[in-house]
């Protein structure tokens, strides 16, 4: 790619080419070619990153909100002027069309507008006191501290936006370590903080292997919080250190979200988006549907539709051809894990209706997949597969499609299609998730909160949420002296 940039981090507010601990490639998921190397930060390196981001909280903490709004404003602009090159980089470094990238890119920086406003609204609350001696009672939001912000490849510009809006809005300092497979798409982030002058300091950014790094930054006694996006095995032993050192944290983690359909929801309408959505970005997005549970008249004719919509998918080298719908999968590691579902389905445990099988040649392409009946105890039904493959089971009566789809200890997403009034508030209530769509597939928007429950996390970013996940709850009184 032409113009992928020389990758380096940001450490006190200077750009740092080398890595003391040497390099390592980044791959162009669509044609395996390498775009660059990114330095891998030395345990001195991080070391000087916690240092800068407790000099920078001092600093940015004390900065009047009206003033930290402002700047966070000035960088969305740059975001935005710069959207089609930062959309270029995502598309190189992990694959997705265009046609998606770009808008996660604006999304991100409206993203970053909710939260810099909220910074202007969070004024905490009086309460009354119950004695006249007392004169007043605050409880103020009060910025956490320096935060590590762990973001994975899936969306390189959107999740670490989701927690910079806040930690910055919020008057925290951050160290941000982006996914190994997606470091440009981060740096060309940042480059827009720094140009709209946040100080030096206050944003850090980092890389590296992710297991030594993280250890080592959640270790320190710098760190006041820690928020993750990624598996729920990483998500648990994030979760496990930063305990050891009461550390804030917020894991955002995996789903294996259902999608019930009912015999009396609007069939095309429904069926038209389960097929779209579900390959979107190629089935790597934590709420992506997965389980689709369809009531049995209308089964057979789900079925067929949604697998010949899925083998109509246009897949392909989405940074060569704009028409393209599906990209390849963000790295080699994802077709193995892909096979792994489709292996297991042997035995007449599934039937595989279209796709697959991974698509030969350069580049790290999988069919998209639609499978009739999957065993209930396949992993296709229980394990995240976090691609593009969707499982299809009938259904007879709603509470037993609830109970399916409330049966693993996934909650991020669930949804729902029907035309019933009724149903609608059942579902919507009986429905175990952290979001619960009914008619509609899109839970994630800049006002309002995203997170999970159970082993997809806790807590939420965006929303009012996201703001005060990057704020302490301070209670101050005083009394007539
Ligand atoms: P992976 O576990 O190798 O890596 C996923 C992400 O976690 C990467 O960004 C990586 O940098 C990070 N990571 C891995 N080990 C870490 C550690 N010890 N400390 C800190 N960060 C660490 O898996 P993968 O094959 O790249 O991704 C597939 C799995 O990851 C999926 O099953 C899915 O559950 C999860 N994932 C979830 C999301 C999400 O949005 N919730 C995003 C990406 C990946």
């Amino acid at each position: 790619m032409a113009s992928y940039p020389q990758l380096k981090m940001l450490i006190n507010g200077e750009w740092i080419a080398d890595g003391a601990e040497g390099s390592m490639p980044v791959i162009n998921p669509a044609n395996e070619e390498i775009l660059g190397q990114m330095p891998k930060a030395s345990t001195e390196q991080l070391d000087a990153a916690l240092a800068a981001a407790d000099a920078g909280f001092a600093k940015w903490s004390a900065t009047p909100a009206i003033e930290r709004y402002k700047v966070l404003r000035r960088a969305t602009d740059l975001i935005r002027e710069r959207a089609e090159t930062i959309a270029r980089v995502v598309t190189a470094e992990m694959g997705k069309p265009m046609s998606q990238s770009k808008p996660e890119v604006m999304g991100a920086a409206d993203v970053i507008d909710f939260q810099a406003e909220e910074a202007k609204r969070a004024g905490g609350r009086l309460v009354p006191s119950r004695s006249a001696n007392i004169l007043s009672q605050q409880v103020r939001h009060v910025p956490v501290g320096p935060s590590i912000l762990l973001t994975p490849w899936n969306f390189p510009v959107n999740l670490p936006c989701r927690k910079l809006g806040g930690a910055l809005a919020a008057g925290c300092s951050v160290i941000l370590k982006p996914a190994e497979d997606t470091p440009a798409s981060a740096q060309l982030l940042v480059e827009a903080f720094v140009d709209a002058g946040v100080p030096d300091g206050v944003i850090n950014l980092v890389y590296g292997d992710p297991g030594p790094v993280s250890e080592h930054l959640i270790a320190s006694d710098v760190t006041r919080k820690v928020s993750f996006t990624g598996s729920t095995a990483v998500g648990k032993h994030l979760g496990a250190l930063a305990a050891q050192g009461m550390k804030r944290f917020t894991p955002e983690l995996g789903g294996h979200a259902p999608v019930i359909v009912s015999e009396n929801a609007n069939f095309e309408s429904a069926v038209a988006a389960c097929a779209t959505v579900k390959f979107r970005n190629a089935g790597q997005v934590c709420v992506s549907p997965t389980r689709f549970l369809v009531a049995r008249s209308i089964y057979d004719k789900f079925v067929a539709e949604f697998a010949d919509r899925a083998s109509k998918v246009k897949v392909g080298d989405a940074g060569a051809d704009e028409t393209v719908e599906m990209g390849p999968l963000a790295h080699g590691r994802r077709i193995p894990a892909m096979e792994y579902m489709v292996e297991d389905l042997g035995g007449n445990r599934g039937e595989v209706l279209t796709g697959g099988k991974a698509i030969g040649g350069r580049g790290f392409f999988f069919e998209p997949t639609v499978v009739a009946a999957p065993a209930a105890d396949s992993r296709l039904m229980n394990e995240e597969p976090f691609g593009p493959i969707a499982g299809i089971v009938p259904f007879d009566e709603l509470e037993e499609a609830v109970a399916t789809a409330n049966s693993l200890r996934y909650g991020l997403a669930a949804y729902a299609f029907t035309g019933s009034q009724d149903e609608s508030y059942y579902l919507g209530s009986a429905l175990r998730a952290g979001m619960v769509a009914i008619n509609h597939l899109l839970v994630a928007s800049p006002e309002t909160p995203f997170g999970g429950i159970g082993d997809s996390g806790f807590g939420s970013e965006g929303g009012v949420e996201g703001y005060l996940g990057y704020t302490d709850t301070k209670f101050v009184t005083v009394a007539a002296s």
